[in-house]
């Protein structure tokens, strides 16, 4: 075959495949643009244009997710225009055209040339209206339940201690334990309505903060001792110290320690040891707490810390819980402007780890998606 024959099966072939990218493109819900280096749109499919026309004009008003107003400008396509960089950003349009308002997640990719200078932007525009609006109803309906679950429980808890009170003394052996029962029953039917509250605050960027000065390991060793009642069969150690006072939420950051050292318990065989061991580097806290229980297979390790999330094996059946513990734990943690992790290996044990600044600087919250 010549060249020029060859050359221009070459050409055929490639019509053929742009034909068909572009069929994929255009039947494509997300929106797709591309843009060269002057800003100029260069290709944009059917949804891109409609979400240009409906959204993007001089009426609509734009703002992300923690309320700030937005401009074209900040778009991320406009963005990677400018820094050569990838940009997401979800945002909520205000638009006079529609009868509810529009949410949209926004990713633009930069495209370079030989010369690895910015030659395209390439962006994706998704509307996720349907999304957000479904889990605020969700988040909306878990927070208005879990507060009018609150109110009767708290009575039911007043009642029972008012009876046992009545009963004290009297000689109903039974009744005693009963109550004893029905309290803990209530408590975990609290705690766990906490939760739910407290992960709906989360999702609304809405979790409560107030951080004062107070010492770290009194704090933890007071929780320690409490636990102890609660799990006289496991033996709990602490160690380290830290010499200064830290600044941070302590019943935020005592939630967190209670939770990782009941984890530690649960998922732990009797009688084995608890350690809890505390470091201070530069400006930096860091608090481990490390059993020898069932551990984490790793393909599950990832996962831990996503809401509602439990690992489900034999040796873990018998541990309750609705597998939000973590999860609220790792956001006040990053709410801190900490990091937590974990190390385990199946059969062996786990050890949580996790960071908190001397000094916290709060960090926005934000809606999550
Ligand atoms: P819960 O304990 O209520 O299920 P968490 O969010 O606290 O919820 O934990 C999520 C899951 O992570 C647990 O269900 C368990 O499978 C696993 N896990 C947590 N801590 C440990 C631990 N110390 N050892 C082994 N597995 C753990």
């Amino acid at each position: 075959m010549t060249d020029e024959k060859t050359l221009k099966k070459k050409l055929v072939k490639q019509k053929k495949s742009l034909a068909l990218f572009d069929i994929i493109l255009q039947n494509l819900d997300d929106g797709v643009s591309v843009q060269n280096k002057l800003g100029e749109f260069i290709y944009e499919n059917e949804q891109a244009q409609l979400m240009h026309k409906i959204y993007f004009n001089a009426k609509a008003k734009y703002t992300n997710t923690v309320g700030d107003y937005v401009s074209l400008q900040d778009l991320p396509p406009y963005q990677s225009l400018k820094d050569g960089e990838t940009h997401k950003l979800v945002i909520e349009i205000a638009n006079p055209a529609k009868y509810h308002n529009v949410w949209m997640r926004i990713k633009a990719v930069p495209v370079f040339d030989k010369r690895k200078k910015l030659a395209y932007v390439v962006a994706t525009w998704r509307d996720i209206t349907g999304r957000i609006l479904e889990e605020k109803r969700r988040d909306h309906f878990i927070a208005i339940g879990s507060h009018e679950l609150r109110t009767p429980l708290a009575g039911i808890k007043v009642l029972n201690q008012a009876m046992q009170k009545l009963y004290a003394g009297h000689k109903f052996d039974q009744a005693e334990s009963y109550f004893t029962k029905i309290d803990s029953k209530v408590n975990i039917l609290t705690r766990l309505i906490q939760d739910f509250i407290e992960v709906e605050k989360i999702r609304a960027g809405k979790l409560d903060f107030y951080p004062r000065s107070f010492d770290l390991v009194e704090m933890i060793k007071n929780s320690v001792n409490d636990l102890r009642q609660i799990y006289p069969l496991h033996p709990i150690i602490v160690r380290g110290k830290i010499d200064k006072k830290i600044i941070a939420d302590e019943v935020r950051i005592q939630q967190v320690i209670n939770n990782l050292i009941v984890n530690a318990c649960k998922y732990t065989p009797d009688n084995t040891q608890i350690l809890i061991t505390l470091k201070k580097a530069d400006k930096i806290v860091t608090v481990e707490v490390k059993d020898m229980g069932i551990g984490i297979d790793e393909q599950y390790i990832s996962k831990i810390f996503q809401p509602f999330y439990r690992v489900r094996n034999p040796e873990s059946v018998n541990a309750k819980g609705l597998g939000l513990g973590l999860y609220i734990s790792y956001k006040i943690i990053e709410l801190h402007g900490g990091k937590m992790w974990v190390k385990s290996k199946l059969g062996v044990g786990s050890t949580f780890h996790f960071t908190l600044p001397l000094v916290i600087k709060k960090s926005k919250q934000v809606y999550e998606f």
